[in-house]
């Protein structure tokens, strides 16, 4: 096969992204740079922005204000056609009339490509993402996954300067997802494509970005790599849009802040005096303890792990997530203890 990385991706930098719709600011000072072959995930709730960023990067919207820029080149005035994007949307949308190849070399065909030229690259890109012995079926002969996989190699036949993905799982069933998620993220890292990879699903960015963007009324909360933004969130939306978190009671001083009796670090942006400290389950640890304050109220299994909601004096609920071999030692009304992990918080009002 060809060498199929092109030049090392470039650079994509939206600077200050304003998009209003009447009354809709659907994007308000939304700034994201991405680095040269880079996968950043667009994380965040319905309407919050996702997809007009997207567009806008690809030249399908205009900005009200701001600028865009890729490979150094202020692209903001430089129509769709001029911006060399690969795209891959929720819905299928192959042509329906063409065969496997033929949508995947319909680009290069548009560029003026040659027609051995062109199956040549369509055939190096069907064998990338494993369907060159479907080449010359049709869509409605192609399962979903193996459809958005058809989407995938028309999407990078053209060698764009850009791959864009919105939500290109979401209409899949869930082992599909994952299948496909993983695939995707092989066939990105071989490519060495910029890309932007918008969802609604946190599991789905945490597992196949470099770094996560999480999305909020049109601005960008943080940018940060999966786990640092699980461990380290800059603001509360982000704290409880991402993973489960347990909302304790917590009195700040000066960097730390007690918690169950304990003093742990306080993550930059948290409030001052009495709060509620954001901790995650994993980080409640239940100590069986006939003199402990706190009461387990059920003890739910999950597998390896189990999840144990317990209640404070105060009729406060926590959950802890605690190894099952541990967790089926507990009951329903047993008294314990519960202690946090000596790891930072951010403490909200
Ligand atoms: P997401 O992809 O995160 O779900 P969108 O970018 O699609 O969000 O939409 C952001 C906001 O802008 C929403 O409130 C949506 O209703 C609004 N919006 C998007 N496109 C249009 C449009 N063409 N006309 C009017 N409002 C729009
Ligand atoms: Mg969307």
């Amino acid at each position: 096969m060809t060498d199929l990385r092109t030049e090392r991706g470039l650079a994509v930098e939206l600077s200050d992204l304003t998009r209003v719709y009447g009354q809709v600011r659907a994007l308000d000072g939304f700034t994201l740079s991405i680095e040269p072959g880079e996968l950043v995930a667009l994380l965040g709730p319905s309407g919050c922005g996702k997809t007009t960023a997207l567009r806008i990067l690809a030249g399908l919207d205009t900005a009200t204000s701001g600028t865009v820029s890729v490979g150094g080149k202020d692209l903001t005035r430089v129509p769709a056609s001029k911006r060399d994007m690969g795209m891959v949307f929720q819905a299928y949308s192959l042509f329906p009339h063409m065969t496997v190849i033929d949508n995947v070399a319909f680009g290069l065909k548009m560029r003026g490509r040659d027609g051995a030229a062109r199956r040549a690259r369509a055939g190096d890109m069907l064998d990338l993402v494993g369907l060159a012995e479907h080449a010359d079926r049709y869509a409605h002969q192609l399962s979903g996954g193996q459809q958005q996989r058809v989407a995938l190699a028309r999407a990078l036949a053209i060698e764009p300067s850009v791959l864009l993905l919105d939500e290109p799982l979401s209409a899949l069933d869930a082992k599909v997802r994952v299948q496909l998620r993983d695939e995707i993220r092989r066939v990105q890292i071989e490519v060495g494509t910029t890309t932007l990879f918008v969802t609604h699903d946190q599991e789905e960015a945490l597992a196949v970005a470099d770094r996560v963007g999480v999305m909020n009324a049109g601005r960008l909360e943080q940018l940060a790599p999966p786990a640092e933004l699980y461990s380290a969130p800059a603001s509360q939306f982000v704290g409880e849009f991402v993973g489960l978190s347990n909302r304790l009671p917590a009195q700040v001083t000066g960097d730390t802040a007690a918690v169950l009796g304990r003093d742990v670090p306080v993550l930059p942006g948290s409030t001052t005096g009495a709060g509620r400290a954001l901790v995650r389950p994993e980080a409640v640890s239940v100590v069986a303890d006939p003199d402990g304050p706190a009461t387990v109220a059920t003890v739910m299994f999950l597998g390896p792990l189990s999840r144990v909601t317990c209640t404070l004096p105060d009729g406060t609920d926590v959950v802890a997530q605690l190894a099952s071999t541990e967790a089926l030692r507990l009951q329903p009304g047993d008294s314990v203890r519960l202690e946090v992990a000596p790891e930072p918080v951010l403490v909200i009002a």
